[in-house]
């Protein structure tokens, strides 16, 4: 992207790259601190699905003329940068989903579901998103499997002895977030995947919370399955990926059937199509990948050295910030050498979080407040619900002065 040089942009400059970001009410600037919920998209993701529709549109692997022709290129394209983006080793390793909680239940329905027998244990850290929880209370209850869980530590880390007795010969299936979407702290990766794989298990990367912020590489960290959402990554709704090591995948039985997933269909039987496309039933979100394609291109001209600067230095500022202050409680807790990324969350004494929500919103700043999906997490902290802001590449020290203004507000209006 020409218009963008690695290392040597100020930060408000990203900013100008997206234009919900300068769509202000009045005199107010947007102060978007919920980029872990979603992240905002750069006028070249919008720019290129626009293209897409202006010159490329039709139904994708289904034509033989031009357009059709064009669509399945744009298509398949994106599946081949997807593929070298995160190391994969064939583009036929990459299933688009909808998201990370259809690529996560796409591995229970289809793997899990076939594998898993009575006796066998599923592990998955207690700080799980419930896309990553949820599936595996349901397969476990069907197959007769346990569901286990690895416990935290003080400062929001899996304990260490967790991993070295609950990762046993039992265990078929190691699943966790790499980034907890509620603690911002990175799990262990290379040392939970050499134990689950020395105990014989498969490993599940939820990488929906790490792949905005580091570079994900599937073969290096030898994972089995991969998973990431498209819209926490400055691409569209409505786009994620599964990878998924071929020999594996190969052996799954389909998730969802129908158009477009089959080799041969008579009366009473079907045949399914080869990889990727036997995991692909029904017509093709192609403005998705084209728009994922493009966040790709945003991320690598940016680069990920440039995104964690950029971003540490505003996390760093907001966690001094509110670090000071005595009525803020913040959750997790970095430590020495360990990356901290930027999503934090924090509890306001005496203010339930919804309500600091609603004052930090009159005052034009948005932050997450809730469970965020993670209720388990939630019980096991003692907290029914925290407070979180998330920070991106367009997030200024400006809007977390902004944060901070707003919650001494919400501090004067509850008294
Ligand atoms: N996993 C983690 C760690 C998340 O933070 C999220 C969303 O916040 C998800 C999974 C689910 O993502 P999606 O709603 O895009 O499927």
């Amino acid at each position: 992207m020409s218009d963008i040089m690695s290392g040597t942009r100020k930060i408000q400059e990203y900013r100008e790259d997206f234009p919900i970001l300068s769509h202000s009410s009045g005199d107010e600037r947007t102060v978007y601190l919920d980029s872990a919920a979603t992240s905002q998209r750069p006028r070249q993701v919008l720019d290129a699905m626009t293209r897409y529709y202006e010159t490329a549109n039709a139904n994708p692997h289904r034509g033989v003329y031009a357009l059709a022709v064009a669509s399945t290129e744009a298509y398949e394209g994106a599946r081949s940068k997807v593929a070298s983006f995160i190391g994969a080793a064939s583009p036929q390793e990459i299933i688009f989903t909808r998201n990370t909680t259809e690529s996560i239940n796409l591995i229970a329905w289809t793997y899990a579901r076939s594998i898993l027998k009575k006796g066998d244990e599923v592990v998955i850290p207690v700080s799980e998103h419930h896309s990553n929880l949820v599936p595996w209370q349901i397969v476990c209850a069907e197959t007769g499997a346990s569901l286990v869980y690895l416990y935290l530590d003080d400062d929001g880390y899996i304990r260490d002895e967790d991993i070295k007795t609950k990762i046993t010969a039992r265990t078929k299936i190691v699943a966790f977030a790499v980034v907890s979407n509620v603690l911002g702290v990175e799990v262990p990766v290379r040392r939970i995947v050499e134990k689950a794989h020395e105990a014989g298990a498969v490993v599940i990367a939820d990488c929906a919370q790490s792949i905005p912020h580091e570079r994900l590489d599937v073969q290096a960290l030898d994972l089995d399955f991969a998973t990431f959402s498209g819209h926490k990554m400055f691409a569209p709704l409505g786009i994620g990926v599964l990878y998924g090591k071929k020999d594996i995948l190969k052996d799954m039985p389909p998730f969802l059937t129908g158009g477009d997933m089959i080799e041969y269909v008579t009366e009473q039987h079907a045949t399914f199509a080869p990889l990727p496309q036997r995991f692909e039933a029904g017509t093709q979100n192609v403005e998705g990948a084209v728009g994922l394609a493009a966040a790709i291109d945003y991320i690598e001209a940016v680069g990920y050295d440039e995104i964690r600067r950029v971003e540490k230095e505003v996390t760093d500022y907001a966690l001094d910030t509110l670090g000071g202050l005595p009525w803020i409680h913040i959750y997790g807790k970095a430590r020495e050498g360990d990356g901290r990324y930027p999503v934090m969350s924090f509890t306001v004494d005496g203010i339930h979080p919804h309500d600091v929500a609603s004052i930090l919103d009159t005052e034009g700043v948005a932050i997450r407040a809730g469970h965020h999906c993670a209720q388990p997490l939630m019980q096991y902290l003692g907290a029914h619900a925290t407070c979180r802001a998330s920070i991106s590449i367009y997030n200024t020290r400006e809007d977390i002065d902004a944060l901070v203004a707003a919650l001494k507000k919400a501090r004067e209006v509850f008294g």
